[in-house]
């Protein structure tokens, strides 16, 4: 059925362009054997066998023998076969997905023992403790990752075989300890897993195999999917691998290493070694790793091997990369590469370090960094001069203040979570079963573990505040509890952690803004001096960004204050300014007087009381953004907004009517509520439909703005304003509006004698009017997408309830990824807005066209509404910069 496809590569045959294929793992194992690195041999089952097998329940049937020719093939070349009983070759078998997913997937080591070819191992290896450790290892990962066997059973069986003996470390178990270890593991599998762990070699791969193909759709990796918006049906690839041994005695060992500091972006030796010991030791926090520095001293020649190969692969990759490696009796091997996570500060760093060191250009570099990294770096920081108490000290693993309740299991993390409390993670260390309670805390903390352990390497993913191997720390999670010296805190305490130090405190410690933002304020100029390093770095990518994007960014902004900030962060526009936020407070009653006017003399009374106050906001507004594009839409909430509770009103009415205490403007009032009041307010009576049948209402906020440009005309301003008709659903609207908006223009023009250009537009909001777009362009000059209505409208989702109500079980069963409020819905909601700009443009090819709702600050967003071609997006102030860099990014 699938008889051209070829399912197996050698390492030989792939290279790492072929992520999608290979998985990153395997294609990169391949780059690396290319570029003639010493990786051990092996061949990858390539991603769609595993598509074939998740679709259909059954591996391709062409998969078997395609596997027996590549096993064979790396039979002969390394001069042994699988299992081979005096001299067996063993392979590991590993997940690679496309995008990594660490500790998410299985792996299994040393395929191939039995307890036949176990003997020959000790034999070959002249190390008979090696042999058995090596088949303990097998049937512990087996039983656990292929037979679905509870790993504590191992996992306690090892402790009472190390309390049995009185030692600390499982490397002070001897072969015989170890050999007795095995029957007794043995015996755990037959007991739970109901069979015998297989003593065929084969069998064993390709149970492996098929395990690993399960493993894609296991909880963990499904979770961590969502998470990070990895599609679910990708599939991975299983990389079959000659094993080579880190744990043949104290010239051996394994560990994990980046070329440059994942945290800081600094060039230097940065990783941890573990002497005597299997990869997965490293990751487990087994025992305690030393710095990679000290591997230097351990075995001189392959540690300058290693730092020789670093330097190719970050040349060849041309960026910061990761690394597993391992070294068999002063015999280096790579087993793993790839382009490494890191820190959000980094980022900017080793893009603009790149840079200078001319490997990559700045096209390239605005690719390095993403929106989401410069919004971490606008996140608060620990006030450095507040009052602390200092619990203790650990490695600065994921950067950002996190204060929180301390809560010593994921249980209890997502419990008190989900009641609203704010949560720190507390672990001695964390492992792949603590995602969801690292999902659910503020940041995590642990009191074991290095840069690099499961705790550093998630959060860091997650973008989460992290502190791990904070030693002083003694952690009990079963009293739930930590103590330091004489300092006990308890679940409940609160904590603060500061992943850029490492710092922990007991309290709350106060936040204040980060340097990026004081730079974005203008409070901090760029390259003044070291520390402000990662400045000088945003301050170049953002200029990047600036020079290519195509996409203008503007803020929502409604008063001087925030419209001066959003013109700090770069803006060059307000895209809206909704002037019901200018009647709230003690203008509500003037807006109700309004409302309530029975005649055309009370009304109008009530609208001059308002002129003036708006014409003020707008004079103020020009003012801020002096020189630039102001929108300013006309009234849009539900009328009932500004009317009194009905229920109170209604308790008050009714006790004074029981007092015989007629009050008449309390009845009236209560009359006007209940005729305004609406099962749907959201698709009442707002927007264009109040300018309709509140006579006089636009007209009075139209004369304002235009007495507010003519009034900054006159002291030499250049007002740019624009003026907006919300909630449009047909052209008829927009031309009844705009006639009476040109009569009072015009009327204002005549008065003052000023020549005042106020463009005239609408927001595209509603279904009808991003269907009927051509129309509504013969009286617009300009659209803004209201896609926060649109969203609303297009899917029947209520804005204001959803989230609470549904969307999380939406979220839970994949139903998308992302709320559609946050990231566009590009295939509904975004087919509409593409089809308005077409027809829009069709009738009016110089139509301006931008969008402010939420989504015009989120990163994928921007990259859409570049992509069908919008003039500008219209975002809040403090996403201002992450716009402006995620435009940038999408033009480069
Ligand atoms: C929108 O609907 O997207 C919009 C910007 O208007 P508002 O959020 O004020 O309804
Ligand atoms: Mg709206």
């Amino acid at each position: 059925d699938h008889p051209d496809q070829k399912f197996v590569y050698d390492f030989t045959e792939g290279n790492k362009d072929l992520k999608d294929l290979l998985g990153g793992k395997g294609a990169n194992l391949a780059e690396m054997t290319n570029l003639g690195l010493p990786v051990p041999p092996g061949f990858t089952i390539t991603t769609e066998a595993c598509r074939v097998y998740l679709d259909s329940g059954e591996e391709p049937a062409a998969l078997r023998d395609e596997v027996s020719a590549h096993l064979g093939a790396l039979e002969r070349h390394m001069g042994k076969k699988l299992g081979q009983t005096d001299d067996p070759l063993l392979v590991s078998v590993r997940s690679g997905a496309k995008f990594s997913m660490p500790g998410m997937m299985d792996t299994v080591l040393n395929i191939g023992l039995s307890d036949d070819s176990v003997a020959g191992l000790a034999r070959q290896a002249g190390d008979e403790r090696f042999a058995w450790d090596s088949y303990r290892r097998l049937i512990q990962m087996f039983g656990k990752t292929v037979l679905g066997i509870d790993g504590d059973l191992f996992e306690e069986a090892l402790e009472e075989a190390k309390t049995a003996k009185k030692v600390a470390v499982d490397t002070d178990l001897d072969a015989a300890d170890l050999q007795k270890l095995v029957k007794q593991f043995k015996k755990i599998v037959k007991n739970h897993a109901g069979r015998d762990f297989p003593q065929d070699a084969r069998e064993q791969m390709d149970l492996a195999v098929t395990a690993v193909f399960d493993s894609w759709n296991g909880d963990r990796a499904k979770l961590y999917r969502r998470q990070e918006r990895i599609p679910g049906d990708l599939g991975t690839a299983v990389n079959i691998c000659s094993m080579v041994f880190g744990n043949l005695g104290p010239d051996s060992g394994t560990g994990v290493a980046f070329t440059r500091d994942p945290a800081s972006g600094q060039q230097g030796v940065y990783g941890d070694y573990l002497q005597n010991a299997q990869g997965e030791d490293v990751v487990a926090g087994i025992r305690n790793t030393v710095p990679l520095a000290e591997l230097e001293k351990i075995d001189k020649a392959s540690y300058d091997q290693l730092m020789q190969i670093m330097e190719t692969l970050e040349n060849h990759y041309r960026d910061l990369c990761d690394i597993e490696f391992t070294i068999e009796r002063g015999r280096l091997w790579m087993l793993q590469t790839r382009v490494g996570k890191r820190t959000a500060g980094a980022a900017f760093r080793i893009a603009t370090q790149l840079v200078d060191q001319g490997l990559i250009d700045e096209a390239e570099a605005l690719q390095r960094v993403t929106g989401a990294q410069l919004a971490q770096l606008m996140f608060p920081r620990f006030d450095e001069e507040a009052e602390v108490e200092l619990l203790g000290r650990g490695i600065a693993a994921s950067p950002g203040a996190a204060v929180g309740k301390a809560v010593f299991d994921s249980y209890t993390a997502i419990k008190w979570s989900r009641s609203g409390e704010k949560v720190i993670l507390i672990r001695r260390e964390t492992n792949p079963d603590d995602l969801d309670g690292m999902i659910a805390a503020e940041g995590i903390l642990t009191s074991r573990g290095g840069k690099t352990s499961h705790a550093a390497v998630v959060a860091r993913g997650m973008g989460k505040t992290c502190v791990c191997g904070a030693e002083e720390l003694e952690v009990d999670t079963k009293r739930r509890r930590l103590t330091v010296g004489a300092t006990v805190v308890e679940e409940g305490d609160v904590v603060s952690i500061d992943g850029s130090t490492g710092k922990v405190y007991l309290g709350e410690v106060p936040v204040v803004p980060p340097p990026v933002v004081e730079y974005f304020e203008g409070r901090m100029h760029a390259g003044a001096d070291d520390a402000d390093e990662l400045v000088a770095a945003v301050h170049r990518i953002m200029a990047y960004a600036d020079r290519v994007r195509r996409l203008r960014v503007r803020a929502n902004a409604d008063n001087a204050e925030d419209a001066l900030r959003a013109r700090r962060f770069g803006a060059q526009g307000i895209g809206l300014c909704r002037t019901e936020h200018m009647f709230l407070g003690e203008r509500r009653e003037m807006v109700e007087k309004l409302i309530l006017a029975d005649t055309d003399a009370e009304r109008t009374a009530a609208l001059d009381q308002l002129l003036p106050l708006q014409r003020q906001d707008f004079i103020e507004l020009f003012e801020a953004m002096d020189g630039l594009p102001v929108t300013v839409r006309l009234l849009d909430p539900p009328l009932h907004e500004f009317l009194p509770d009905i229920t109170e009103l209604s308790v008050r009415v009714a006790l004074a009517e029981s007092r015989e205490d007629h009050n008449e403007n309390d009845l009236r009032l209560l009359q006007a509520v209940h005729r305004l009041h609406e099962q749907n307010p959201m698709l009442g009576l707002r927007g264009v439909r109040l300018g309709l049948v509140i006579p006089g209402l636009f007209g009075m906020q139209v004369r304002a703005i235009a007495e507010a440009a003519a009034a900054r005309k006159d002291a030499k301003g250049d007002p740019r304003a624009e003026i907006m008709i919300p909630l449009v659903g047909t052209v008829q609207e927009l031309e009844i509006v705009r006639d009476e908006a040109e009569r009072v223009i015009a009327e204002v023009e005549a008065a003052t004698g000023a020549r005042l250009k106020l463009a005239l537009g609408t927001m595209i909001e509603l279904p009808r009017a991003a269907l009927t777009a051509g129309q509504i362009a013969e009286a617009a000059e300009f659209f803004s997408f209201g896609t926060n209505d649109l969203t609303q409208t297009v899917w029947g989702f209520s804005r204001d309830d959803v989230e609470a109500s549904f969307f999380t079980a939406y979220l839970e069963k994949g139903i998308f990824g992302v709320s559609p409020f946050e990231t566009i819905d590009k295939d509904g909601v975004g087919a509409l807005v593409r089809s308005a700009v077409a027809a829009g443009r069709a009738t009016r090819p110089d139509l301006k066209l931008g969008v402010c709702g939420e989504h015009g600050g989120d990163p994928e967003s921007v990259h859409f509404f570049h992509e069908v071609g919008l003039d500008y997006v219209s975002c809040s102030p403090f996403r201002i910069p992450v716009a402006r860099l995620e435009a940038g990014r999408a033009a480069a």
